[in-house]
């Protein structure tokens, strides 16, 4: 909240925040701040083509930016968000922690997920890591245990960790929402748009150097993009402060074992921006 208000204009913004809140309409955390700074974003135009781009191309990619739209554009452009929402603003939070953000989550019946849900799978791992991993939705193995990919998508995130010379527990692994899809469906829009304001805070909590974005529901969230993740996996984003790279999910690679090439071209992208050695390419 703004301490430059009159306290009573405050008071009164704040009972308006929680009356919303209570209606159901809007996620308005108790600790919001404002933005100041920090919530200019840097256009969504990947490093690798910046750094590379021929004037053509940047005034191009220039241009598709700033109709925030990537529709005809060069294939690795996507919309630019120019200015701070007030959405964004109510997203962060002062003093924020993994556990009051897990706090605020509850035994959260915010979207109809929670209906089928056993349990709400938060995230794990290191709440200081310099690597997060966001993946879509539990599936069912993480419904049962309440923890973030052990199902066999799973099992083969850990080999892709262990490929990059780390340990599961060095990184911290999250889903865009929180609880189970029925039938492992795609989340839908009002869910991802009601839970991913908990994974926001999440990442801004933890503020890894590196996100990657498991798949195209986790990618075209973040990135808030509809285009299909083939056409600008591997590359560099920057989201919030931090770099972000989206490559296939490992449930993909499970019937696509082919696609497993790509993907460890694109973590060993991460690993050298993160100065990490390999231990084993990806088999
Ligand atoms: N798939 C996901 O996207 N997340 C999980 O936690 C498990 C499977």
């Amino acid at each position: 909240m703004d301490s430059r208000l009159p306290e009573t204009s405050r008071e009164k913004l704040e009972a308006w925040l929680r009356y919303y809140d209570d209606l159901g309409l809007g996620e308005f955390f108790t600790g919001r701040k404002a933005m100041g700074k920090r919530s200019v974003k840097t256009p969504a135009v990947p490093l690798q083509t910046a750094a590379t781009a021929t004037p053509a191309a940047t005034s191009a990619a220039t241009a598709a930016a700033s109709s925030s739209t990537i529709q005809g554009a060069p294939a690795r452009i996507l919309p630019v968000v120019p200015a701070t929402s007030l959405f964004e603003a109510i997203d962060r939070v002062e003093g924020d922690t993994l556990e009051l953000v897990r706090e605020n989550l509850g035994e959260c019946t915010r979207c109809r997920l929670h209906k089928q849900r056993n349990k709400i799978v938060f995230g794990a791992g290191n709440p200081r890591a310099e690597l997060v991993f966001v993946g879509e939705g539990p599936g069912h193995d993480e419904d049962v245990q309440g923890l973030p990919f052990v199902g066999r998508a799973g099992k083969l995130l850990t080999q892709m960790i262990e490929a990059m010379g780390l340990d599961r527990e060095d990184v911290y692994i999250c889903n865009v929402v929180k609880c189970r899809p029925p039938e492992n469906r795609k989340p839908e829009d009002d869910e991802v748009a009601t839970c991913s304001p908990y994974l926001y805070r999440q990442l801004d909590v933890i503020a890894p150097k590196a996100i990657v974005c498991l798949g195209g529901v986790a990618a075209q969230t973040l990135l808030k993009t509809k285009d299909p993740i083939s056409r600008f996996r591997g590359d560099w984003f920057d989201f919030r402060n931090t770099k972000l790279l989206a490559t296939y999910h490992p449930a993909y690679l499970l019937r696509n074992p082919n696609a497993k090439g790509e993907v460890w071209k694109d973590l060993q992208k991460v690993m050298s921006f993160l100065g990490l050695k390999p231990k084993k390419p990806l088999r």
